[in-house]
């Protein structure tokens, strides 16, 4: 049987992503079609579609972009896949694609609890200030002054957005012994937990100790905490973010914590993160002020877009994205394409 060649470029491209996805290519039983998978370092912009000539499909990431424009010249260089080797899709305008004849699959669920986890892990940290303790013990300063944590047990953590990542994180905080306030407008009416209750936005926002967001990046979720959501939060609370940084208008979290509205702050992820974020800039000046006066608050802990990073994760979703790479090329769509 003749074999026909599907042409790849996977942008933005790690050596975890490499190894995973060769994995789970050599894994998958190969039929008419073969994957010819390439792997390019750059992220894919407007300034980089160039790199896509002659492919058949790219294989992108979150901070990849596909504007109108972009995908216009990806169609006209011969691409009609976007294989999207994560959740979110907001860096994606899909109408776009659509128009221009580009098909698109996600990766819509893949171990929700690696997020989740993270999330409380950063809910930890922060509270307990286990990167502080760790550098003290480590200089042989076992003074405690400045480590006070509050007992977890007992508070009420806001949970935006009950999906996957939210229900497996609500999960998770009723093993702490914590209550839930959550808001979704398409609540899951699988919950049936007496301590966990929706209410709306407002309530969730005043009555929480903490507020954890798992809703994905739209034009109504865009700034969802701004300088009125903020205000509207208890004196002292803990924001977590895991989700898309664009939730969060971070000049108004700058204002917040330098009144002490905002007692914690928890960030996976930042809205301006596609020009700082997956890269070492160990040795050069950062030239966004707004994150680098974020980072001096003693009460930020930041890490870089790191939630989905487990085993676990990766694999599946080089997996899935493996999957949907030849549903592209075989012309089989699956209920992952958008
Ligand atoms: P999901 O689609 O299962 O759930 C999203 C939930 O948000 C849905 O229940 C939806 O109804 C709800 N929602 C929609 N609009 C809302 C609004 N205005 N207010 C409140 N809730 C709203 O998605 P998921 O798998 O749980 O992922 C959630 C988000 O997590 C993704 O969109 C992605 O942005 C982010 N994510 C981050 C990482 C990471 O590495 N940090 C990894 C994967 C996903």
């Amino acid at each position: 049987m003749p074999t026909d060649t599907y042409r790849v470029a996977v942008f933005s491209h790690k050596p975890y992503d490499k190894e995973a996805l060769a994995t789970a290519a050599s894994l998958h039983t190969t039929g008419p079609v073969r994957l010819d998978i390439n792997y390019l370092e750059p992220r894919l912009c407007s300034d980089t579609v160039a790199l896509a000539a002659d492919y058949d499909c790219v294989c992108l990431f979150v901070n990849d972009e596909v504007n109108a424009s972009t995908a216009r010249a990806l169609s006209q260089y011969g691409v009609s896949h976007i294989a999207l080797r994560c959740a979110g899709y907001n860096n994606i305008d899909v109408s776009a694609c659509h128009l221009a004849g580009i098909s698109i699959s996600h990766v819509p669920a893949y171990a929700p609890e690696a997020v989740a986890e993270h999330a409380m892990a950063l809910i930890l940290t922060l509270n307990r200030k286990m990167h502080k303790a760790y550098n003290r013990v480590k200089e042989g300063n076992f003074e405690l002054q400045g480590l006070l944590g509050f007992t977890l047990f007992g508070k009420t953590i806001g949970v935006i957005g009950t999906g996957k990542i939210g229900k497996a994180f609500i999960k998770i905080a009723r093993g702490f012994g914590c209550s839930i306030l959550c808001y979704d407008p398409a609540p899951d009416q699988d919950i049936t937990d007496s301590e966990v209750r929706y209410a709306p936005l407002n309530v969730v926002l005043s009555g929480s100790d903490i507020v954890s967001l798992h809703c994905p990046l739209t034009p109504q979720t865009a700034h969802i905490i701004n300088h009125d959501a903020i205000q509207r939060m208890k004196q002292g609370v803990m924001l977590i973010n895991t989700s898309r940084g664009g939730l969060v208008d971070t000049n108004a979290l700058v204002s917040g914590l330098k009144t002490g509205h905002l007692g914690y702050v928890g960030l996976d992820v930042y809205e301006m993160e596609s020009d700082l974020f997956f890269r070492d800039r160990s040795c050069e000046v950062i030239q966004d002020d707004t994150f680098q006066r974020l980072s001096t608050f003693h009460n930020v802990l930041i890490t870089g877009h790191q939630g989905f990073f487990t085993q676990e994760a990766v694999s599946e979703i080089a997996q899935i994205t493996i999957k949907n790479m030849y549903a592209a090329a075989n012309g089989h769509p699956n209920s992952r394409f958008l």
